[in-house]
């Protein structure tokens, strides 16, 4: 048996559990998504206890130091103080920019009250004022006039299909973070990368990649972008003008229909135009983001091809199982 507590009440904790788990089973706190410590929806504030790495991994030392941790990832015995995250790590933000980029993509242009102390690649979590938060993957860099997100409309969602409204324009809305550890460490310039991802799955590819360039990275760089077909692309022209300016860029567009219009677009998934492209991974840095499954699936496939775990780097969109949570509900 081991000892939990949460705002202050005793909670029913077995040694090898999650403190997740158990305050869901008590029907106390946050709820878990993604369960890996990625996706931020089990934030808790840690008042005593001592916390594994894993469970900090990846969170902005503002953050840390204001004892948040992923609940998914505190496991019993404990024993573990706990209360609920607040304010921590939150900064609010003006929506100043809605863009259409794409079929069912918009650009979303963030202004902070201060200024988001994150690496390119990083994520946060978005609060709307009714408290519905998602999470979203940051594609722009520090030094942009905004933060940028890209969304991708999830037809009957209770978050993505507002920014495509234009009452968006100039809402307030909190954020959570930075989070997340796939980011670009610079330190080996003349390694090969390649950056894989599909659909909104480019928003933290765009900003790693940028980020590496903007490190004077000299080894090759292959971005490989996917969709359905080629309506599910976007970005074309900024990518072309991006390796028009740097020789060690290739973009490969990726379709699994055949294009109607565009013939440079390759018929491939993602996997088989990387691995048709090179005979191995070995010594490759791999960047793998979007869609869930399919960064999973890459991930085993590309650790087969000879890539090593400390160069795959991923940053998986694990979508929300249950009902929009409501503040107050
Ligand atoms: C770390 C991380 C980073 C993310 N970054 C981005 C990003 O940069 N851009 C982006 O657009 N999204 C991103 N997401 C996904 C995002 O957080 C939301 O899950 C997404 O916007 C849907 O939210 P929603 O409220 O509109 O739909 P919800 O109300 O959460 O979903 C409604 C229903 O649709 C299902 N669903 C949701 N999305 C899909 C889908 N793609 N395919 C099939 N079923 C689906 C859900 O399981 C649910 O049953 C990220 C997720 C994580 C964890």
């Amino acid at each position: 048996m081991g000892e939990l507590h949460y705002r202050g009440e005793p909670v029913a904790f077995e040694t090898g559990e999650s403190a997740l788990d158990a305050l869901e089973r008590a029907d106390l706190g946050p709820k878990g998504v993604c369960r890996a410590g990625l996706c931020g929806a089990c934030l808790v504030r840690v008042r005593a206890g001592d916390v594994p790495e894993r469970a900090r991994q990846g969170l902005a030392p503002r953050m840390v130091a204001q004892g948040a941790a992923f609940a998914c990832c505190l496991v019993g015995p404990g024993p573990f103080d706990l209360v609920d995250l607040g304010d921590a790590g939150t900064c609010q933000a003006t929506i100043e920019v809605l863009e259409t980029i794409g079929r069912d993509v918009v650009r979303v242009g963030l202004r902070t009250e201060m200024p988001l102390d994150f690496r390119p690649g990083q994520y946060v979590v978005l609060e709307r004022a009714d408290g519905i938060e998602r999470s979203y993957s940051i594609a722009s860099l520090p030094s942009d006039a905004h933060v940028e997100l890209h969304v991708r409309r999830t037809p009957g969602g209770a978050l993505s299909p507002w920014f495509f409204d234009a009452g968006a324009l100039g809402q307030s809305v909190r954020l959570r973070g930075p989070l997340g550890t796939c980011c670009y460490e610079p330190g080996r310039p003349d390694q090969a990368l390649v950056l894989a991802g599909a659909g909104t799955g480019l928003a933290p590819l765009l900003g790693i990649l940028r980020d590496a360039l903007a490190h004077g990275h000299r080894g090759p760089i292959d971005l490989y972008h996917g969709a359905r077909d080629e309506g599910g692309l976007y970005y074309r022209a900024e990518l072309g003008a991006l390796a028009r300016a740097h020789q060690n860029l290739t973009v490969h567009g990726c379709v699994l229909a055949e294009p109607a219009v565009d013939r440079t677009l390759r018929t491939l998934g993602l996997g088989d135009a990387v691995l048709a492209d090179r005979s191995t991974l070995e010594g490759t840095r791999v960047f793998l983001c979007g869609d869930g499954t399919l960064v999973k699936s890459l991930k085993r496939r590309f650790f087969l091809a000879g890539a090593a775990s400390r160069d795959l780097l991923s940053d998986p969109f694990e979508l929300s199982p249950k009902p929009a949570r409501v503040a107050g509900a």
